[in-house]
């Protein structure tokens, strides 16, 4: 019996970990360690463990399909391109947008953003970001000149203190989680913030239960705190800093101090001073978080606060500090860098820029130029612009997105998708969004196709073909390629492989200069900004300066507004939203992995004890979710480990779609939904089977 292994990098969190897939037959049987990875040191989470059995689903798509009525027929990929190349040159470019997706490659997304600028000449492209991490991208941008985590993942290990918020670590990016247990093993602490005692809160030294929502009120407060006592870095404030004043004069306010904010946020005054003391003495602090700050309508304000935090406290540009945002999918780092967004062009020059629009224009070589020089619409516009009779968008191209499961109103995005004229889905599997689609190109998945991602942490890594795809599917670029061909535009889209595709990416994106495909193959990879070729690539960022161009970090002054709904009489209860160590995103992979689904396959409802006793509610019981907006069924579980007067349901699941339960109201800078505060009753509906 004979196997081989490929090295590759994990599809599902943006932690990237390296791993080995076992082949045998031509069929991967499975995954085993690879040890040489800085990131993960050998170890992956159950999801990279069984990360191989959706590959070979029967349920892969093999062909590509064209609708005829409500039928889809498989058809051959002349005939589909040909359609799709007619329908799209039909259309004005402002009719048209693409969307794309953090799990493809930095390659696909590059050249599906070539696609829809240079080819179609929309300025309409954006990307998942939206929904996960928009408000880490406006938020650092405005503090700190540029939008990454700081510093690299094992640097994380060299901390004294570790202020994790918004992110159950252990569980949704588990192998870095495992860089706090080894920073605790040297002595660090680890604060941790959560309505829920999750597997982090068990690792954690101090636990701060407090309410979904009242994320700036806590921030506050601790730096008031810290600045009382004195506890401030003066001389990092003066020399690496701006506007300082602005925030001590708000973070001082009455209204933030412990005794009016704790019980506000639902801590003692104790815990928000213990906090200050920890963070204002720790030599070497960091602070990590997820979407449990950016998924909501004031994600923009947390990611301020957290950086005025780090900022007051001088913990910025050293080993062992800094705002480390972790992003959610594998690649969301590299689909931004390489311009996926409907402001930015790759390397975050600005689309309304006229000298960035220019240079893009001439190394890209199209003859009438590319797409308008000022911003497009994001996701959350495009689906409002599809509302109506006659919607401004008339065609879309979707790449391994799923917003029928994804986006905060599915009632809304399937009314948006069937108003529209024409629209093309591309993916591995066919998902929700493709029953509306006119036509569905069949995809290759990750281990079938050579390219590089970017984690969160800003490190470019291999991926490797491990097998090929089934039937007729094809890699993204090959699709991409091919259609800009049929549509006139082959000169541009003409590449020998996907390394000559990861060259040309690197000569547009300033921070990826000097990286070559030999460079980011090797175990470690490189972390950008990598600006030259002998460059050894920044795993810690803003070291003497900030990326403003006076060098400076900018403070701001955030004061706290209430989410916009909280509990009432008729909604008693705060929902929040999250992960399950099993599953990822909208399940489309996951669930198609028997060893994780046979953990966990429906979603459920946790609340605390005292809130279901009051309600005559057991676990397993079948009960009523009210939401302002429309309600669902679903089973309770009664868990000690959440805040009273808190529930928590997974958003894996699209039987118990929990998108659609928050407010949908955008964050009018990033254009982020609320996902972690909306308002329910609960209602039991059947006793839970014998
Ligand atoms: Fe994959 Fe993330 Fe688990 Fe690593 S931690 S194995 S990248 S899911």
């Amino acid at each position: 019996m004979t196997f081989t292994q490929v090295t590759t990098t994990c599809p599902y969190c943006s932690t990237g970990c390296s791993l080995n897939l076992v082949i045998q037959d031509g069929k991967v049987i499975g995954t085993a360690p690879y040890y040489r990875s800085p990131v993960n040191e050998g170890r992956i989470c159950p999801k990279g463990t069984y990360c191989h059995q959706f590959i070979q689903n029967p349920d892969r798509l093999k062909k590509p399909l064209i609708r005829k009525g409500d039928i889809f027929y498989e058809a051959d990929w002349d005939a589909a391109l040909d359609l799709i190349s007619r329908r799209f040159a039909a259309y004005q470019p402002d009719e048209m947008a693409v969307l794309t997706s953090a799990r493809c490659s930095n390659e696909d997304n590059y050249l599906a953003m070539k696609f829809a600028r240079g080819v179609l000449k929309t300025r309409h492209i954006d990307h998942c970001a939206r929904i996960c991490h928009a408000a880490t991208m406006v938020g650092l941008f405005l503090a700190f000149g540029c939008s990454a985590m700081t510093n690299s993942i094992p640097d994380i290990g060299e901390s004294d203190c570790i202020f994790c918020l918004g992110s159950n670590t252990l569980e949704q990016h588990p192998l870095i989680g495992r860089q706090i247990i080894k920073a605790r093993a040297r002595g660090a602490r680890l604060i941790y913030a959560d309505p829920r005692f999750t597997p982090t809160a068990v690792q954690s030294d101090l636990f701060i239960q407090f309410y979904s929502g009242s994320d700036v009120l806590l921030l506050n407060s601790i730096m008031g705190e810290i600045i009382r006592n004195g506890w401030e870095d003066n001389s990092f404030i003066s020399e690496r800093t701006a506007k300082y004043e602005s925030v001590r004069k708000v973070v001082l306010q009455k209204r933030y101090e412990p005794e009016i904010a704790g019980p506000l946020c639902g801590v003692t005054p104790e815990i928000i001073r213990t906090t200050a003391e920890w963070i204002g003495n720790a030599e070497r602090c960091t602070v990590l978080y997820a979407m449990g700050i950016t998924q909501q309508t004031a994600g923009v304000d947390n990611v301020r606060s957290i950086a005025n935090l780090m900022m007051l406290t001088g913990n910025m540009g050293r080993p062992g500090t800094g705002v480390n945002a972790l992003r959610g999918q594998n690649n969301v780092q590299g689909a931004c860098d390489v311009g996926c967004l409907p402001n930015f062009f790759p390397g975050y020059g600005k689309v309304s820029d006229g000298a960035a629009h220019r240079t893009l224009a001439r190394q890209w070589g199209f003859p009438n130029g590319i797409c308008e020089p000022r911003e497009g619409y994001d996701i959350n516009t495009l689906f409002e612009r599809l509302k109506g009779n006659s919607p401004e968008i008339k065609a879309m191209y979707l790449i391994g997105e799923n917003p029928v499961v994804s986006e905060p109103d599915p009632a809304a995005v399937k009314e948006g998708l069937s108003n529209l004229e024409f629209l093309v889905v591309q993916d591995i599997f066919f998902t929700e969004t493709c029953q509306h689609a006119d036509v569905v190109l069949p995809a290759a998945c990750w281990a079938e196709k050579e390219g590089t991602q970017t984690n969160t942490e800003r490190r470019v890594q291999r991926i490797r073909k491990a097998i090929p795809p089934p039937g007729d599917a094809k890699p993204d670029t090959e699709i991409i390629c091919a259609l800009a061909a049929k549509m006139g535009f082959a000169e541009q889209f003409t590449y020998t492989d996907t390394r000559d595709i990861f060259n040309e990416l690197c000569t547009v994106i300033p921070q990826y200069r000097g990286m070559t495909w030999d460079r980011v193959s090797k175990p470690e990879g490189i972390c950008w900004p990598c600006p030259e070729p002998n460059h050894p690539g920044t795993p810690i960022l803003y070291t003497d300066r900030f990326s403003h161009p006076d060098g400076k970090g900018v403070f701001y002054p955030v004061d706290w507004k209430e989410p916009s709904d909280l509990p009432d009489k008729k909604y008693p209860l705060r929902l929040t939203t999250g992960r399950l160590i099993w599953h990822w995103q909208s399940g489309t992979m996951t669930r198609r992995c028997k060893n994780l689904t046979d953990e966990v396959n429906e979603g459920y409802l946790e609340m605390n004890p005292t809130d279901a006793e009051s309600l005559k509610v057991r676990s397993g019981d079948l009960i009523k979710v009210s939401f302002r907006r429309g309600s669902l069924l679903c089973k309770a579980r009664v868990v000690r480990d959440i805040k009273k007067g808190t529930t928590f349901m997974p958003f894996h699941f699209i039987e118990r779609a929990t998108g659609n339960l928050p407010e949908d109201s955008p964050d009018s800078l990033p254009r982020m939904s609320e996902y972690k505060v909306a308002a329910i009753s609960i209602e039991k509906i059947q006793d839970a089977e014998p």
